[in-house]
């Protein structure tokens, strides 16, 4: 693989500031169009494969696959009585992460808290530093929005309508789709338009029990949509198809990269082209503007491990540090012509944060398959997606948008039930009778963008490279509130209509952050005054300046966001050099 270096000489064509699904997608169109684009990524380039160890059992891990000693991961309780900045108080323990970082597998993924403090109210802020940011660890739920989500204003009259349609970036959905391959099932539903599906993986006897359950009361439950290639890519040498190992259901990526992840999936291939230069360890601080043009001129970066600064020059600059990230680097980006902040004359960034509400979820029993031989169920990137059905023909009296459930059952790595109480030849008899009759299923939903949500700097607290900290004013409102209540109410219901057990339900709402799906801190919109990019992504107040992460959601849909937001990417990245070659930029 060509690794050029960097040239502090050179004005690259475009800067790319991250290197996840967002940024790995820009380095992917852009050097296919031929520009020379220059990518700066905090973190580590990681072995990765060395990390995430897909095919070892816990016992030949020295921890049983735990955090070693000295480590901590927070806990929910901990997010709950606690308020960030979570570092003190946690003293004993050198690495503190947040709560995604509880195994062997992700403790060099995610960030050390520490290093990288936070402040306000409380929130989970799950941040993987390294090449590929979060796609290396993600769960690969890989929906489509609709206009459902697009136009959601014109069905309810709240907040605002994204300047886009689904016609709009459906050929984008596609070129995502046969880029990166996905498996699923078509079911033709106007409000989660299918994708180009590969091989889909099969649902087991209790999903299919539900599934069936459910369709008398006009629901759907389809197979686990997964961003995984299960046919393989003929045209990317660095991933395998997925051969079903089962250790999807182990919080961690996937060695073999059938799952995607940016670098393997996008940026490899983009090194390829002789066109990108990568500078890992290099954390962005400051966009650099030109005081006569007022464009971004280039980006101010630290190297994470010598301290050193650099600056380096770019004719485009394209911001991809994650949703919250990039609101900070925008925010810090202040200088006499953009006093609030780089691409914020409106005063929206950081503003109309959203994200999806999780937490309430039911466990059962499909007990007609108690003592029936054991099933391999494992094999499988994902199992159910249970998709959106309120306020779709109906109006709820209490909440608008929706919520879709993700779910599973059967035998994985481990029967479920191993923690009951129990040892002994009596104890595994019991496992073995109950095994794959087990099923549960957790809700997601939408969150409101409410410009009242937002984050902002800190003005005393500074991560290890002085750079100020972001600081969280964020909660759920009452519509998340009485969503949740729903949530339980129909998890239930459902698994009644199917005739399972009732084991357990709980509507207890997790700590805001807990989906890790943070979205809209630099909307998209059609008014300059209210919105802070146009429909591609591109700064009204500085044209040559692109955000194309989730920041740029006018709305959180309930649908997870990662295909969204890559295949927004793809548009704009077109967009941008298609305006480029006009010299319009
Ligand atoms: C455990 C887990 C499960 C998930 N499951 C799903 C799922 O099922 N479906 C789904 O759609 N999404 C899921 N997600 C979310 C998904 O991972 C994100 O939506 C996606 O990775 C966002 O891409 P991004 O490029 O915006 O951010 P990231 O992937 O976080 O990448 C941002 C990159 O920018 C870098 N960066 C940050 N600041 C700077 C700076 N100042 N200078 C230079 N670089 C910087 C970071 O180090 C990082 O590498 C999950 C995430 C996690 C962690
Ligand atoms: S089941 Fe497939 S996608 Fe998941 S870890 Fe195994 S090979 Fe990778």
């Amino acid at each position: 693989m060509a690794e050029p270096e960097l040239d502090l000489g050179k004005k690259y064509d475009a800067v790319i500031i991250g290197s996840g699904a967002a940024g790995g997608m820009a380095a992917h169109v852009l050097t296919s169009h031929g520009l020379q684009v220059l990518l700066l990524e905090a973190g580590k380039k990681l072995n990765i494969e060395q990390e995430l160890r897909s095919m070892e059992w816990p016992y030949d891990n020295a921890h049983r696959g735990g955090l070693p000693p000295g480590s901590h991961a927070l806990n929910h309780n901990e997010y709950t009585i606690r308020r960030p900045p979570y570092g003190p108080g946690f003293e004993k323990s050198k690495s503190l992460y947040s709560y995604i970082g509880s195994t062997d597998y992700m403790k060099n993924i995610v960030v050390n808290e520490r290093d990288n403090p936070y402040t306000g109210t409380n929130y989970a802020w799950v941040r993987a530093r390294c090449l590929g940011g979060k796609t290396n660890i993600w769960g690969r739920l890989a929906l489509r929005l609709s206009d459902y989500d697009f136009k959601a204003k014109d069905r309810d009259g709240y907040g605002e309508n994204w300047p886009l349609s689904y016609s709009d970036i459906a050929p984008y959905y596609d070129k995502v789709d046969l880029y990166l391959g996905i498996t699923g099932v078509k079911e033709n539903l106007p409000y989660l338009p299918d994708s180009l599906f590969q091989r889909p993986t099969k649902l087991n006897c209790a999903e299919v029990t539900l599934k069936q359950g459910i369709q008398k009361m006009g629901r759907v439950l389809t197979q686990y949509r997964a961003g995984v290639t299960t046919d393989g890519l003929k045209h990317n040498k660095y991933r395998s198809r997925c051969y079903g190992r089962g250790a999807c259901s182990r919080k961690g990526g996937c060695d073999i990269h059938a799952a995607f992840d940016s670098p393997t999936g996008l940026i490899y291939p983009a090194m390829d082209t002789g066109n990108l230069t990568l500078r890992t360890n290099s954390v962005a601080r400051e966009i650099t503007v030109d005081p006569q043009t007022g464009k971004a001129s280039g980006v101010h970066f630290t190297d994470s491990e010598t301290m050193k600064d650099y600056t380096v020059r770019g004719k485009t600059v394209i911001v991809a540090a994650s949703t919250l990230e990039s609101a900070r680097l925008l925010l810090l980006s202040k200088s006499r012509l953009y006093p609030k902040g780089l691409a914020n004359s409106s005063g929206h960034v950081g503003h109309n944060f959203c994200e999806h509400i999780m937490g309430p979820h039911v466990a059962g029993q499909a007990t007609d398959l108690v003592g029936k031989p054991p099933t391999l169920d494992d094999g499988r990137p994902g199992s159910f997606y249970l998709t959106r059905f309120r306020n779709l023909a109906e109006k709820h009296p209490k909440f608008i948008r929706g919520y879709g459930f993700e779910g599973g059952s059967g035998s994985g790595m481990f029967p479920p039930g191993t923690d009951s109480p129990g040892f002994g030849a009596s104890f595994k008899e019991e496992i073995r009778r109950n095994q794959g009759s087990y099923i549960s299923m957790g809700a997601f939903g939408e969150v409101l963008s409410r410009y009242e949500n937002f984050v902002d700097l800190d003005p005393v607290v500074k991560d290890k490279w002085g750079i100020p900290a972001l600081r969280f004013h964020y909660k759920f409102g009452d519509n998340e509130h009485h969503m949740a209540a729903d949530m339980k109410e129909t998890a239930q219901e459902m698994f009644e209509a199917a005739g399972f057990k009732i084991i357990f339900v709980s509507d207890r709402v997790l700590t805001e952050g807990w989906s890790i799906h943070e979205l809209g801190t630099a909307r998209m919109g059609d008014d300059p005054k209210t919105s802070v990019l146009n429909q591609f992504q591109q700064s009204h107040d500085v044209k040559n300046l692109f955000v194309v992460d989730g920041s740029a959601f006018v709305s959180a849909s309930c649908q997870n966001p990662t295909w969204t937001i890559m295949a927004l990417c793809w548009r704009s990245c077109d967009y941008l050099a298609d305006q480029l070659a006009k010299n319009d930029l």
